[in-house]
């Protein structure tokens, strides 16, 4: 029996109308679903029936996206290891030394060499490495415009908004509401850079995950009769020099880290997840 290698392989097979009788709110979700075990592709009643036959009407074995992370990274080394580091260097805003590429993450030194090793002192999980690596294989090298633009208004970006606003925004802002020192601490330990209040927010703050791919986060105080709110933004070249999921992945993996760090604070687990 087939099977799905990610999220946007079953997103083919699906008609991305949205029309929800699968019980999703959108296509997207449904192929989520799908590929977390939740749900049986065949719930879906336009995915043709040679497609069902080929990857089964149950649902997929329940999977566990950190494993799958981990063998996503093994595959993304096994890769570097066939790239000239060297014009990846020139691509990605690295340096190479002879032995290896190195890059800014949010201040820090990444290194990675040819036999994909890599050589940081940065707490990186899966979701940080992954995107990191990728940026290094596929980044097109394009100039950054300093325009800044949400997720849903990249060129792919509309299907994947609903899982970014919610592991990475709706995520990073239960986090500001409970941990006051966090814009703080990313100034301080993540070289962030405080900027001018974009879009009326309270706070902005511009962190470099990567020399090509910079972000902005801007927070909304809770006010009288108004929730908190957390925007992330992009470079408008933002896609051509990581993807769409490498997006997704990074900022997933930011916000890990940094609830990582609060829990390291002492707030309390429940206010974070
Ligand atoms: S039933 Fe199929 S087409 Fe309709 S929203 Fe669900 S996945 Fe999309």
């Amino acid at each position: 029996m087939a099977k799905f290698q990610n999220i946007m392989e079953i997103l083919k097979v699906l008609p991305k109308t949205n029309c929800r009788q699968c019980r999703e709110k959108t296509c997207m979700a449904f192929a989520a679903a799908v590929f977390k075990g939740e749900k049986e592709l065949a719930l879906c009643p336009y995915v043709p029936a040679e497609v069902i036959e080929k990857y089964g009407t149950q649902k997929l074995k329940t999977r566990n996206i950190d494993e799958d992370l981990d063998n996503a990274v093994n595959q993304l080394k096994q890769k570097i290891r066939q790239t000239d580091l060297a014009a990846a260097a020139g691509r990605t805003g690295g340096r190479y030394d002879g032995q290896k590429l190195t890059l800014k993450v949010m201040g820090k030194d990444f290194g990675v060499d040819a036999d994909g090793n890599l050589h940081t002192d940065i707490h990186a999980n899966p979701w940080v490495t992954a995107p990191i690596l990728n940026y290094i294989l596929c980044c097109q090298g394009t100039p950054l415009t300093g325009q800044w633009t949400s997720m849903r208004e990249l060129p792919s970006g509309k299907d994947w908004y609903h899982f970014f606003q919610h592991q990475c925004e709706k995520a990073l802002k239960k986090l500001a509401d409970s941990y006051t020192d966090l814009f703080e601490d990313l100034v301080h330990l993540f070289d962030g850079k405080q900027v001018e209040n974009h879009y009326q927010s309270d706070v902005s703050v511009v962190l470099r995950p990567l020399p090509l791919v910079p972000l902005l986060i801007c927070y909304w105080r809770a006010e009288e009769g108004m929730a908190s709110n957390l925007n992330l933004f992009f470079d408008t070249t933002a896609e051509e020099n990581l993807g769409i999921q490498g997006l997704y992945a990074l900022g997933t993996g930011i916000t890990r880290m940094f609830q990582k760090l609060a829990q390291r604070h002492g707030v309390p687990v429940s206010s974070i997840n």
